[in-house]
């Protein structure tokens, strides 16, 4: 195992159903749809997805319902080369299952998720994969699994001198303690906004420094189109992303945080990490699919070999 450059995901891992029909149904119809799609999803697996086609040794480190689906779900990621030994399998558990109705005419949606395994993964299932965590150069979570997890895992992470990085997505509440515990925060606009907590006319610039003052020495706001924000003591970057026609633009955050992490765990610095997990995002959205336009590395040129 190539441990320096090695990658720990702690994170969700669900299969997403969609129904397409031509608008969608009132409370109490049914509707006959034209198109019906499962596509494997969470942020966890789709980061570790984004991680593992850049380059890095990556490991998953979840809690997995395999009553249905999250063992075909698991034997993709490691058809994709994803250490999934440290995921806790729990026979009598579902996967995280988001249920999603998409009106074909306006593209409008309605979705419910139930987290299934996801919110059961515990600071214990976490600490019992100590030394996957202490092999790690960079460790990643986001907010689709419960908060003592991810505070375990950075713990151990933070002790063992790996880099911690938390996408506080979707945007919730983040304890003071856990964002102490981030050497970066991955944040899109919206998320940055809301976590600052500011004015509606609040500048993105103002809310990136308010949150670098709650511990996290970085902090990147990803603006899209627009590119993305870095933010650290040498003062604020904007760094532009690079000029794609879009056509699905799910899951461009979850391919720029795995790429930032590859890169950080070959020893790269801040800007050279972000613009790494930039050119792979912007590759994503030019495609259809999530985890399926996710590139390989070598798709990226030569400026990024
Ligand atoms: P999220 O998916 O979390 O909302 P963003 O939409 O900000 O995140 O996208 C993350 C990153 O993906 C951006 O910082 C940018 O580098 C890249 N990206 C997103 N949309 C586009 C686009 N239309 N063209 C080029 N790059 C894009």
């Amino acid at each position: 195992m190539t441990a320096a450059r090695s990658v720990t995901v702690v994170g969700s891992l669900n299969i997403d159903m969609l129904a397409h029909s031509e608008r969608l149904p009132e409370p109490g119809e049914t509707l006959v749809g034209q198109r019906f799609v499962m596509t494997p999803g969470g942020k966890g697996a789709n980061q570790a997805v984004a991680a593992a086609r850049l380059g890095a040794h990556t490991v998953f480190l979840s809690r997995v319902g395999t009553r249905q689906y999250g063992s075909d779900l698991l034997q993709a990621l490691e058809g994709e080369g994803i250490d999934c030994r440290a995921v806790h399998r729990d026979p009598q558990a579902l996967p995280g299952i988001a249920v999603i109705m998409v009106a074909s005419r306006d593209g409008e949606n309605s979705i419910v998720y139930v987290p299934g395994s996801n919110a059961q993964l515990s600071a214990a299932d976490v600490q019992a994969a100590r030394a996957q965590l202490q092999a790690s150069a960079v460790v990643v979570a986001q907010l689709e699994v419960p908060v003592p997890a991810i505070q375990a895992a950075f713990e151990i992470a933070r002790a063992a001198g790996a880099v911690t990085v938390l996408n506080a997505a979707p945007a919730l509440a983040v304890p003071a303690e856990l964002l102490a515990l981030s050497d970066w925060l991955v944040v899109n606009e919206t998320e940055a906004l809301l976590m600052a907590g500011g004015e509606a006319s609040m500048e993105v610039s103002a809310a990136a420094e308010c949150l670098r003052a709650r511990g996290p020495a970085q902090v990147l706001v990803s603006l899209g189109a627009k590119g993305a924000l870095l933010c650290n003591a040498e003062g604020q970057v904007l760094l532009p992303a690079q000029a794609v026609k879009a056509v699905e633009t799910v899951g461009a955050g979850d391919t720029l945080v795995g790429g930032l992490a590859a890169a950080l765990a070959e020893g790269q610095g801040a800007q050279a990490a972000v613009r790494l997990g930039q050119a792979a995002a912007a590759l994503a959205v030019s495609r259809p699919g999530v985890q399926d336009a996710m590139p390989r590395r070598a798709e990226l040129g030569a400026a990024f070999a």
